[in-house]
């Protein structure tokens, strides 16, 4: 399916590869990939395996070094991939309560330790203690028995004012920039008397969390108020400018603690009174709803001290974040300890610096990107190389008449041969990495092919 001039184009390759093949390397490997992980040998041949595709898709020569193509496509090595995978199905696992809870038992040996053991040793150590009750995902849980109401009307409803027996409420929640969030509550009893409510949250909450913190509190606010035997007859409106929130309530089943508690909350408010939850279109100068918005923007700019009850967990997005982290950090630490040339580490490192790395390097198609990926990986047909490998070859440039080695850096850089290409185009000359990366202000991903220009027909 895949030759140099026919067959798969590099996207597709890369398309074959995250669709089918990753999916069937990963599957349920939760169950049997831990063991294997300290398993060095096994490891650099699944990575071999994995690294097919890179080769085949980036046209990089089979030598070039593992590091930089991972590094250049933003590619995780077939074992941190299914160490990630793992630890990702172990978290879903465990707030699904599909984990299994056994007893761990120092006497047995290392090798012979069953999966969850490890599984659960790098959880703690990413986490300091992983407890699956702080997460918000859950098991799916009921939630179609509904004592409340929901609506979304148009952008052109108009809030009704807390008159005739009805009671008006807006919630709103925050969450600025810098991960300061906080939540607002406004409750209109009567035209005159009003009641309002606003906290901080903590900053690893969503804003659709602390929309959903808002409307409990309302809830739990409108529970107690309503017990008062002179608003028995009356009814309550709630608005919030979430609609994301009130389609989370008005599925069948959820998993998610926020949701369910939430829900539970409402049906119990729900039980004497007649309640609506109703979307109200944000920054449309609807009084109550600006209100609300700017209690919990005061909260979340001026925290106060201390934090409302019953805060929802910290979302399953949060843990799997640190997973990623966790495993990119690792792919990192083996590119900055890896032996490659000083001059490839630093083409790379500039290109990483101003973030043109990554699989979208794959769509500039074969002509391109093979020449590209042997520039930059230095395993290419410059003499430089190829003196390495076949010492009949003298390793000097053959463009200039100069005593260097022939590299994509000379090339690009210094050469003679290409002074005047250099000037015309960059109005510099000789050029650093730096400086070029810097001039172009490479800021589309394609203008990577900047670094192929000097270079033209010449097959690498
Ligand atoms: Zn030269």
């Amino acid at each position: 399916m895949i030759g140099d001039r026919w067959g798969l184009s590099p996207d597709k390759i890369c398309w074959v590869f995250n669709a089918i093949i990753k999916p069937i390397m990963t599957y349920a490997c939760v169950t049997w990939a831990p063991r294997l992980l300290d398993n060095k040998s096994l490891m650099t041949r699944l990575d071999r395996a994995g690294n097919l595709t890179l080769l085949m898709a980036s046209g990089a020569r089979r030598t070039s070094s593992q590091e930089v193509l991972h590094t250049l496509f933003s590619f995780l090595p077939a074992s941190l991939e299914l160490e990630k995978t793992s630890l990702l199905q172990a978290l879903r696992l465990k707030s699904l309560e599909h984990w299994p809870n056994l007893q761990v038992d120092h006497t047995v040996r290392k090798s012979l330790e069953p999966c969850c053991y490890i599984i659960d040793r790098i959880l703690n150590k990413i986490f300091t203690n992983y407890n699956c009750h702080t997460n918000d995902l859950t098991k799916p849980t009921n939630i179609s028995q509904k004592n409340y109401t929901l609506e979304i009307n148009g952008n052109d409803m108009v809030p009704l004012d807390p008159i005739n027996y009805i009671i008006t409420t807006y919630t709103d929640g925050s969450k600025h920039s810098d991960d300061s969030t906080g939540y607002g509550v406004a409750i209109f009893i009567d035209k005159e008397t009003r009641m309002t409510e606003n906290y901080t949250m903590k900053q690893h909450h969503t804003v659709f969390q602390c929309e959903a913190h808002a409307l409990l509190r309302a809830s739990i606010l409108l529970n107690d108020i309503l017990s008062s035997p002179s608003l028995s007859e009356h009814r309550v409106i709630i608005y919030s400018d979430s609609q994301a929130l009130i389609k989370a309530l008005s599925n069948p089943y959820s998993i998610s603690k926020t949701i369910i508690d939430l829900h539970n909350s409402l049906n119990d408010t729900a039980s004497t009174h007649l309640i609506t939850i109703e979307w109200v279109p944000g920054h449309k100068d609807h009084y109550g709803n600006e209100l609300a918005d700017k209690l919990a923007n005061i909260r979340a700019v001026v925290p106060n001290p201390t934090l409302s009850t019953n805060q929802p967990n910290i979302p399953h997005t949060f843990f799997k974040n640190k997973v990623h982290k966790y495993t990119n950090d690792k792919k990192n630490k083996r590119w900055n300890n890896s032996n490659i040339s000083k001059n490839t580490k630093e083409l790379v490192s500039a290109i990483v610096n101003r973030n043109l790395q990554g699989q979208h390097l794959f769509k500039l198609g074969f002509d391109v990107l093979k020449p590209l990926t042997r520039l930059i990986t230095g395993h290419n047909n410059l003499n430089h190389f190829q003196n390495k490998i076949d010492f009949t070859t003298a390793p000097y440039c053959s463009f200039c008449e100069d005593d260097v080695h022939e590299t994509a850096m000379h090339l690009i850089c210094d050469c003679e041969y290409f002074a005047r290409t250099r000037m015309e185009k960059f109005g510099e000359d000789p050029i650093t990495i730096d400086q070029l990366m810097r001039l172009t202000s490479l800021t589309k991903k394609k203008d990577l092919t900047v670094l192929l220009d000097f270079i033209g027909d010449y097959e690498l």
